[in-house]
Order: C-alpha cells, then sequence, then structure tokens
C-alpha cells in the first residue's frame, strides 16, 4: 500500500521584509485510496502546503519531511516527483500556448509512463473521460487554459487525473467558482479516481461545500501554519456550524 507522510514540515518564504515562516510543523499521512480534507482560514497557509509538496521553488522547506513509500520527495525534482505519483492541480494553471489539451495530455502520459500510450486505447480513454465530464469533444483541440472557464480547468484537472493516475492527488480550491452541476461533474470525477485507482487525494478547501460530494475520510483543521485538529467527516459538519473562529483565536492565544 502507497503512503504519503508529512512530517514536521517547516516552510517559510523570503518577502521584503525579512524572511516569514508559513508552515510550523505540519504532520499529517495520506493512504492509497483515503481522502483528507485540509480545511482553514484564509492565510493559514494551505497553498503553501500544496505548492511545497509540488517542489515550488519559492518556498524553502527549513525542516521535516515528505516520504512518498519511504523516499524522501523534497529531494526530487519536480518531473521526479510526478513520475513518482503526484499530482498537483494549480489553484492558478498557467496557459501553455500553442499546446493542445490532447498533445498535453499525451505528452505527460508518455513522459510518466516512459512510453507513448497506444494510439487507439489512449483515443478511446480520452473520449470516455471527456464525455464522463460531460466536456464537448473540440475541448481535447483547445489551447491548454487559454480562454478556459472556472469550471473548463477544473475539468481539465480531473482529466489529467483520471488519465495519468497518479498515486496522490493535491487539490487546492477545486470548489472556488464552480456552480453546483460543475461541482458535482467535478466531484464524481474525483470519486472515480478513487474507485477505480485508489487515488490518494489531499482536497483543500475553504469551504465545506464540495465535502456534500467528496466525502473525506479524514479532516484536518489548518489553522497558523500547522494542522490544530484532525478528525473524521463529522468535523467538517461542525466547522460548517461553528467556522473557523474558535481555532483562529486559540492559535492567537498560544502566539
Ligand atoms: P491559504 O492558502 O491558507 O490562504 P497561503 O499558503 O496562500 O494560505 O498563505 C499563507 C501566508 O503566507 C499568508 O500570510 C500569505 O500572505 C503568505 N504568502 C504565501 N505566499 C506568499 C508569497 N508568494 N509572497 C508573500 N506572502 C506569501
Ligand atoms: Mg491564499
Ligand atoms: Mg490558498
Amino acid at each position: 500500500m502507497s503512503t504519503l507522510e508529512i512530517r514536521d514540515l517547516k516552510v517559510s518564504i523570503d518577502t521584503d521584509q525579512g524572511v516569514k515562516p508559513i508552515l510550523k510543523g505540519v504532520d499529517l499521512t495520506i493512504n492509497e485510496g483515503e481522502i483528507h480534507a485540509v480545511m482553514g482560514p484564509n492565510g493559514s497557509g494551505k497553498s503553501t502546503l500544496a505548492y511545497t509538496i509540488a517542489g515550488h521553488p519559492r518556498y524553502n522547506v527549513d525542516g521535516g519531511s515528505i516520504l512518498l513509500d519511504g523516499r524522501e520527495v523534497l529531494e526530487m525534482s519536480v518531473d521526479e516527483r510526478a513520475k513518482a505519483g503526484l499530482f498537483l492541480a494549480m489553484q492558478y494553471p498557467v496557459e501553455i500556448p500553442g499546446v493542445t489539451v490532447a498533445n498535453f495530455l499525451r505528452t505527460a502520459k508518455t513522459a510518466l509512463d516512459g512510453e507513448a500510450p497506444a494510439i487507439r486505447s489512449w483515443v478511446k480513454d480520452l473520449r470516455t473521460h471527456m464525455s464522463d465530464l460531460k466536456m464537448d469533444p473540440s475541448f481535447a483541440e483547445r489551447n491548454v487554459n487559454e480562454g478556459f472557464s472556472g469550471g473548463e480547468k477544473k475539468r481539465h484537472e480531473i482529466m489529467q487525473l483520471e488519465l495519468l493516475k497518479p498515486k496522490f492527488a493535491v487539490l487546492d480550491e477545486t470548489d472556488s467558482g464552480l456552480d453546483v452541476d460543475a461541482l458535482k461533474i467535478v466531484s464524481e470525477g474525483v470519486n472515480r479516481a478513487k474507485a477505480n485507482t485508489g487515488l490518494g487525494l489531499l482536497m483543500i478547501t475553504h469551504y465545506t461545500r464540495i465535502l456534500r460530494y467528496i466525502k473525506p475520510d479524514f479532516v484536518h483543521v489548518f489553522v497558523d501554519g500547522h494542522v490544530a485538529e484532525q478528525g473524521g467527516p463529522e468535523l467538517a459538519d461542525r466547522l460548517e456550524d461553528e467556522g473557523y473562529d474558535r481555532y483562529v483565536t486559540a492559535a492567537a492565544e498560544a502566539a
């Protein structure tokens, strides 16, 4: 069984005002097939956690480790992380001028597997996933992220999840800017990936809305750069009723 283990992770960034610590000792373990929701107020460091797992150069790792089946992810290049089975959907995905969705996905798949997928089954897979995600076939011929609506970006992310079959994915605010119909379609895609490929998921979200469609196995309340509380799905219900106020107050008192 695959495991992604984040241990005592400490991360800072360089700002004009000097070095700013953001992650202050994050502990979190995800097993294959588990969905973990990371929830917390704005500015608590959720996206920093996502970028650090992805290997974004802006973030300085000051301590701790991220182990994927015992291998140190922090020592891997971004490419190596993807090859090892990590997938990170960026909160604001970049445009790739002149590269179509179909080419992008095929290139990514080829890079990951070390060989090009057989063309017939690949085309069939692509069509199936697009149809599952209620996407028009013409979408495959559009340039990546060029003029994509919020919903199209999210569907494209989920299409990558289903086609590239990573072991673990980090989705940052996948619910932001989606209407209820799009949210349902995207959530079904995530649930399929979990069921079909045993995907382990770290789902970062500020709001509880998406958790009605993607049932988390574990919920982590993230405040001031660390996990302030962990629980089961019932913790999300409590957050929906009570918000983050008492965690924020407790963190401020502890500081
Ligand atoms: P969240 O995703 O929980 O809203 P972030 O990880 O985006 O939190 O941000 C955590 C803290 O780090 C915030 O105070 C934010 O202002 C700061 N921060 C994050 N990235 C940068 C950056 N590139 N430059 C300056 N400050 C940043
Ligand atoms: Mg933010
Ligand atoms: Mg964020």
